[in-house]
């Protein structure tokens, strides 16, 4: 059989590698911190660093594909892996996706819409770029923000060094602020052979920068759900895409969806799927990377997925004895913020 190789063992690896065992995959997980929630699903679990070259290099020699649950995997480490294996998506996806500033330009060069943005090298950009995008705004650290860690609000000019403090003093972007109606998210699949599968766009509920909720069907009109697939798809396109991502889209009524971010991925917000769908985004992902064709992306019911976040976790047994589908992520220690699970009721689709 074939081995697949996957970089990060979170509970993002953890519901790949499930998927990926159920189609008879052999799993190897790349992993740099001691017992990863995907290290009780792999059949085998390396424990280094991304910069430990000889180890990637005998991680990459005994895996038929290699791909990644999360986007931060160093340019470095990918290329080295590309040289002796095959990695879905590319070195030159997660690239754009690492970078904030690289990832605007690629979407404005496709003419997708966007906040307006400015760049922050330093602290004298601040006030020249707050005054391109407008008030309020955002400032976030270019690289390796999530769950909207690495983010200060800016309400107007006075707040600027105290935002620049608060992302630690870092390259940033500064984003004008979207009044959005909505928030919702395409999950998207691109096979080897240039075909693309989309679920069902979800609509969105963050509470404190962490997703809470996921709803589908998303109550958003129609032309609204139709432009935001048509969207995700020049995306994949353009970058010649192998798996599944995840674009973050805010809707304005009566407007072109706007493109937040992308995350070249499986997705929080695609994790409904695995109830709602013959093909969730996990065995999606498996069966682009492994060149296998995509599975049908259709609903069969509608679902709501909400998070379990920090001891929200010690709630299980009542969630359990109300029925949805559990998922229990097996992390050594909760903390405040940390997603520790997740619950998805399903119904009838309506
Ligand atoms: P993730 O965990 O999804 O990777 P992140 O840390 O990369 O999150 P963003 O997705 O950029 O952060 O922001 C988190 C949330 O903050 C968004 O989902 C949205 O609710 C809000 N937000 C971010 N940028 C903007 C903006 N320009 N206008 C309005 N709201 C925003
Ligand atoms: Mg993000
Ligand atoms: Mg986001």
């Amino acid at each position: 059989g074939s081995t697949i190789g996957i970089l990060g063992g979170g509970q993002l690896g953890r519901m790949l590698a499930i998927a990926a065992a159920r189609l008879g995959f052999r799993v190897h997980v790349f992993e740099p911190s001691a017992s990863p929630p995907a290290g009780d699903v792999a059949a085998d679990v390396t424990c280094a660093a991304y910069d430990d070259t000889a180890a990637l290099r005998q991680f990459a020699s005994g895996c038929d594909v290699v791909t990644c649950e999360f986007e931060n995997v160093p340019a470095k480490a990918a290329e080295t892996l590309a040289l002796s294996t095959v990695m879905r998506p590319s070195p030159g996806a997660l690239e754009i996706a690492q970078d904030r500033v690289t990832e605007k330009r690629f979407l404005h060069n496709l003419g997708v819409a966007t906040a307006p943005w400015a760049e922050v090298d330093s602290k004298a950009d601040l006030l020249g770029a707050l005054g391109r995008t407008g008030a309020p705004a955002i400032l976030k650290t270019r690289r390796l923000g999530y769950d909207g860690k690495g983010q200060a609000r800016v309400s107007g000019p006075a707040d600027v060094d105290a935002a620049w403090h608060r992302i630690g003093g870092q390259p940033a972007i500064m984003e004008g602020f979207v009044p959005f109606t909505a928030e919702l998210s395409v999950i998207a699949a691109r096979g080897v052979s240039g075909e693309v599968v989309c679920f069902d766009p979800g609509s969105n509920v963050h509470r404190d920068g962490i997703l809470h909720q996921t709803t589908v069907p998303s109550g958003l009109p129609k032309g609204a759900l139709q432009d935001a697939v048509l969207v995700a798809g020049r995306i994949l396109n353009a970058l010649d895409y192998v798996g599944v991502m995840g674009v973050e889209m805010f809707y304005l009524a009566g407007k072109p969806v706007i493109v937040n971010e992308i995350a070249p991925r499986v997705h929080n917000s695609g994790h409904w799927t695995i109830e709602a769908c013959v093909v969730d985004q996990f065995e999606q992902h498996i069966r682009a990377v492994a060149g296998w064709p995509l599975g049908d992306g259709q609903r069969h019911s509608d679902a709501v997925m909400t998070n379990l976040i920090g001891d929200e976790i010690d709630d299980w047994p009542r969630l359990a004895a109300e029925g949805g589908g559990l998922h229990i992520y097996g992390k050594a220690e909760t903390r405040p913020g940390r997603k520790m699970g997740h619950v998805t009721r399903i119904g009838p689709r309506r």
